[in-house]
């Protein structure tokens, strides 16, 4: 197994729509997609940990980071044991992790980022209507109320965003997150797609 997950990481604010991008590129052989906020809500809400990201979650600000890296490391540890995730031939496509610059010094430990895919989102207040509406289709108590979307918003302005400067500046690709989910994917793949051939061997190969 590589010392370090080869790994592309899906960045942007509440809304751009990383997991959306994040979903269907998994969907593709040779990648393998891992949302950290996808694993917090499959917990068992009863659980300690489970309890503990309701907590959290529900006043949209994020888990300690002892707590979520542990989990992180777990779940993907676990995935690679059942080889649904596949270090050797799998580019990893993480989202929503790191999300503080502390996450980030951790997680070098463990990934080696061959990019970073900023999905840009100019106009916060046409982010904050999809939360609204992601909100009605997911049942996600961390976008129904109002408030709760702001402060995700303040928390990704204050303690997300500064992770960029974390990153070599010529790993950031910028894309533009208005549009299309099929648009945005098509300008993801163009910057995808060449890492993962310099990377990695044909999957199907
Ligand atoms: P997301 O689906 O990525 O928007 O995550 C939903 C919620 O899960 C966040 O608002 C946080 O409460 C929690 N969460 C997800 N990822 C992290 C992370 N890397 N660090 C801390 N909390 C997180």
């Amino acid at each position: 197994m590589p010392n370090r997950f080869r790994t592309i990481l899906l960045f942007g604010a509440p809304g751009s729509g990383k997991g959306t991008q994040g979903k269907i590129l998994g969907q593709i052989p040779g990648f393998y997609h891992l949302s950290c906020g996808e694993v917090f809500r499959s917990l068992d809400i009863h659980s300690d940990l489970g309890k503990t990201f309701y907590e959290f979650s529900s006043r949209g600000e994020l888990v300690p980071d002892d707590v979520t890296v542990r989990m992180w490391e777990q779940n993907i540890r676990a995935q690679t044991v059942l080889s649904r995730y596949k270090p050797h031939s799998d580019l990893l496509v993480l989202d929503g992790i790191p999300r503080n610059e502390h996450q980030a010094r951790i997680m070098d430990k463990h990934i080696k980022v061959l990019a970073v895919i900023h999905l840009v989102c100019p106009d916060k207040e046409e982010m904050i209507k999809r939360l609204r509406k992601r909100a009605l289709k997911e049942n996600r108590a961390d976008d129904a109320r109002e408030d709760v979307i702001r402060r995700r918003w303040d928390v990704y302005e204050k303690e997300t965003y500064p992770v960029l400067a974390h990153y070599p500046k010529d790993l950031i690709q910028q894309i533009d997150a208005v549009g299309s989910p099929a648009e945005v994917l098509q300008h993801m793949l163009e910057r995808v797609v060449p890492i993962q051939n310099q990377h990695f061997s044909n999957p199907l190969g």
